[in-house]
């Protein structure tokens, strides 16, 4: 049985091995994962600053356009005033062009506003293009590091997976079954060392009969509080 309790802790160390390396490629997963959603907000927010930007330069030009047509207007208007002979046509027509005058005014307002958001704009664009290919650039890393580490650690796992079936062939049905329900149950660390009397899985204080037991191992001992498997030798070297 010692025999067995020791290949068992052999098989142990194997399923800890590939869990750690399962682990790292799923770790490896979600750091691009994360990458690649921030890339995506980033590209997001820099094609609605892109948008925003033709927009003010559309609205840029047909302020121009306004403008141009109430100069021409205006032009029109100040040539009518030489021919007029009645006065109160005459101040009508001052009116008008006042009207226009103070439209003009406010519409220059208004492409002076679009410049500098223009400007605005085009700054925040500038360093987006940067910010965004220094992004692309880390995500192009981030996966190619992680296409080489999957392969290495598939490789590295597919190695141990086989190794533990070999080792698995060679428990007694009982043992292995027993092993493989503890390790359903916990989820991980199903074999424990017993440490200072104690079980190392949960801490509780184990009777001094079964520390004997275990150290004898002639059985496969159980934590009588958490159920883990219990050896005397050292699982994490
Ligand atoms: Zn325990």
């Amino acid at each position: 049985m010692r025999d067995q309790i020791e290949k068992l802790c052999e098989l142990f160390k194997l399923d800890d091995q590939i869990k750690a390396l399962t682990g790292r490629i799923r770790n490896r997963e979600m750091e691009l994962k994360r990458n690649v959603m921030e890339e995506n907000l980033l590209t997001d927010s820099f094609t609605r600053e892109k948008e925003n930007l033709s927009a003010t330069e559309k609205r840029h030009r047909d302020t121009n356009r306004e403008i141009e047509m109430l100069e021409e207007r205006k032009g029109k208007l100040k040539i009518n005033l030489s021919n007029v002979r009645e006065n109160n046509e005459y101040q009508a027509l001052l009116r008008e062009i006042a009207t226009i005058e103070a439209k003009i005014t406010e519409h220059m307002g208004k492409a002076i506003q679009c410049m500098d958001d223009e400007e605005g704009g085009h700054t925040k664009i500038d360093k987006m293009t940067g910010d965004v290919a220094n992004k692309q650039k880390k995500l192009e890393t981030i996966r190619k590091t992680l296409e080489s580490e999957k392969q290495q650690l598939g490789q590295e796992i597919s190695q141990l997976t086989a190794e533990r079936t070999e080792l698995a062939g060679t428990l007694k049905m009982a043992v292995k079954s027993k092993y493989e329900r503890v390790l359903k149950a916990k989820g991980d660390s199903a074999i424990v060392s017993v440490e200072d009397g104690a079980c190392s899985g949960c801490h509780f204080r184990l009777p001094p009969q079964m520390v004997a037991e275990v150290r004898g191992g002639d059985r496969l001992v159980f934590c009588e509080s958490c159920n883990r498997i219990l050896v005397m030798m050292a699982l994490h070297e």
